[in-house]
């Protein structure tokens, strides 16, 4: 899949079936089309023998509440590691600074404040190196609880209580120039008012605040009406990162061989559009990175019963 198709993807296109497959591709789609593919029947109940396996999960939030933890513990140990919070910090003195966040002051503010050029810089640097995305699953304090009202969602809807309301995905486009072009005509960035990861960065430093009760009512809206709806339709930080993780070399990476098609990583995943390569007949080479709109989460991984997904760094073979 080409960079600019992918691209086009995370900003709202849907998934195409490709028009033409490598020769690879078209050998192992054949084979499973045959008789002794794998049987998905014994598969699905293999899994639901097996112990749910949390590795990169467990991994991740270990790393998401330590990286958090370190700002509440700089505060309040004066120990000067990781100062300030996700909109504006530094780390070991080097200033780090959201590029939304910082772009939203800029165009409020019409000036263009040095600290903020740097500290976006270094953010560029880091997370273009890293992937993108990765500060959603990793990082980020909104992930974290949006999760756990994701399974909530999740149980609910299983039960029939709740429905999941899918909306479109370009929306977070619009939402992305709206808060922009609301900044620059208000000279106020109304953006860092309702934005989630600040409320909670700034709560978990500096004490909890009447704010925290919006974060709430997120979530709420995401439980009952629509699974992670923030992250998915809304967040225009988490756009930004997709945009600049999009060649990143950490990603995902999708063996159509291994692959049984059986659809659990889909089920799993915040962003399920970037998986659409696994359906039957769909990927178009025998190895395909996930598009940028993968958060490295690590879930597919996790869940995949026949290890078709796995970490990888471009121009490496499979290293983890
Ligand atoms: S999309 Fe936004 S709120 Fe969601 S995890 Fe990413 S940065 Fe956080
Ligand atoms: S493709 Fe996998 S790693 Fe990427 S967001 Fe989906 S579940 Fe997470």
């Amino acid at each position: 899949m080409s960079l600019l198709r992918d691209v086009g993807v995370m900003l709202g296109r849907a998934p195409e079936k490709p028009k033409q497959k490598s020769d690879m591709a078209e050998i192992l789609h054949a084979r499973k089309r045959g008789k002794g593919g794998v049987n998905i029947a014994r598969l699905i109940e293999e899994m639901a023998q097996a112990k749910s396996v949390h590795t990169w999960r467990n991994r991740r939030w270990a790393v998401l509440i330590g990286v958090n933890l370190l700002f509440t513990l700089s505060f309040f140990l004066d120990i000067q590691i990781l100062e300030g919070s996700l909109t504006a910090s530094r780390f070991l003195g080097f200033h780090m600074a959201d590029i939304y966040s910082s772009l939203l002051v800029m165009l409020a503010e019409k000036h263009v404040a040095v600290n903020l050029v740097i500290g976006t810089v270094t953010v560029f640097l880091l997370w273009g190196l890293i992937g993108g995305r990765a500060f959603c699953s990793w990082v980020c304090p909104y992930h974290l609880v949006a999760e756990f009202a994701e399974m909530l969602h999740v149980w609910l809807a299983e039960k029939g209580i709740v429905q999941d309301h899918a909306i479109h995905r370009g929306v977070r486009v619009v939402f992305f120039v709206l808060f922009a072009l609301l900044a620059f005509v208000t000279g106020h960035a109304l953006f860092l008012t309702v934005n989630p990861i600040g409320v909670l960065s700034r709560a978990l430093v500096y004490g909890p605040s009447l704010a925290l009760l919006w974060v709430l009512l997120l979530l709420v809206f995401e439980v009952v009406y629509s699974r992670r709806a923030w992250c998915r339709y809304v967040c225009p930080i988490g756009l930004t990162y997709g945009v600049l993780g999009a060649a990143a070399p950490v990603r995902i990476r999708y063996h159509l061989e291994a692959c049984a098609h059986e659809g659990e990583c889909r089920k799993v995943c915040e962003v399920p559009h970037v998986l659409d390569l696994t359906i039957k007949n769909r990927a178009d080479a025998a190895h395909m990175d996930v598009g940028p709109d993968c958060t490295r989460c690590g879930m597919c991984v996790d869940i995949c019963p026949t290890h078709s997904l796995t970490f990888n760094v471009k121009g490496l073979d499979r290293i983890l």
